[in-house]
């Protein structure tokens, strides 16, 4: 273990002794969400440490009159936490801000096109992530995550920043020694043609509404695809393993999932 390493490793142990969070609170957030219903007690209690981490290392900045309280922050925290159960911590070490707004904000966007035609429009926006910078997430969204239909925004950003680890916004996280890239290549380029060829006409935007399939919001580009898997996997297995069982294969192997 570096210098660094063991800094860090010192940190939490201090995080876990000297602010343990309230177990009423902790049990509230973990009834009040059916994702982890049929976590066993030794993966919830791996949970509730990685979760007590997280809160002593991120800071979570309101902005628009947002009001994060404690339970908001835990449910934050269990959700982002929950793709690390079998990696850990350090997957989130490069951004340390979480900005937090009460709903879904406007941003323009600037596009242009090959003969240099720049369209301008307004998109809404539940979440996003700033490479190498905050998370951004708005607390109507939160409050709609976690409930088992598949939409989920805190880990939907969390994704992102699993993506962007080795540098670039692709799709494809850096992949464990013992993984395959071909096969991950594989299996979300062809899963992603299918959707894409699926929903040629879908609307852009995405939606808190979850119909039988994967959300045509995955659609949009490789990365999105990725993080849109990400939600269903935690949050709807079963049809993600039914529409497209080698995306669910890849990601059981990177989140190393029993
Ligand atoms: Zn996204």
């Amino acid at each position: 273990m570096g210098p660094l390493a063991f800094l860090r490793a010192a940190r939490r142990r201090r995080a876990l002794e000297q602010s343990p969070l309230p177990g009423d609170l902790w049990d509230r957030v973990i009834r009040e969400h059916p994702i982890f219903r049929g976590l066993d007690p030794d993966t919830l209690r791996r949970l509730r440490e990685l979760s007590t981490m997280f809160l002593a290392e991120k800071e979570f900045r309101p902005v628009q009159g947002a009001v994060p309280d404690d339970r908001i922050r835990v449910s934050i925290a269990a959700q982002a936490c929950l793709p690390l159960l079998g990696l850990d911590l350090d997957w989130y070490s490069d951004w340390t801000t979480i900005l937090v707004t009460p709903r879904e904000y406007e941003v323009t966007r600037r596009d242009v096109d090959e003969a240099g035609v720049i369209t301008e429009y307004d998109d809404r926006l539940a979440g996003e992530v700033l490479h190498l910078g905050p998370v951004v997430l708005s607390l109507e969204d939160v409050e709609a995550s976690g409930r088992g239909d598949g939409y989920n925004v805190v880990i939907h950003e969390m994704a992102h920043k699993l993506d962007g680890r080795d540098g670039s916004f692709d799709g494809s996280p850096p992949l464990h020694r013992d993984m395959d890239g071909e096969a991950w290549r594989r299996a979300f380029t062809e899963a992603y043609e299918d959707l894409r060829a699926k929903v040629a006409r879908a609307p852009r935007r995405r939606s808190r509404r979850r119909g039988p399939r994967l959300d045509p919001y995955a659609a949009e580009s490789p990365d999105e695809f990725f993080a849109v898997a990400c939600e269903y996997f935690f949050e709807k297995p079963i049809l993600l393993k039914s529409e497209y069982p080698e995306v669910y294969g890849q990601l059981k192997l990177f989140f190393r999932s029993e």
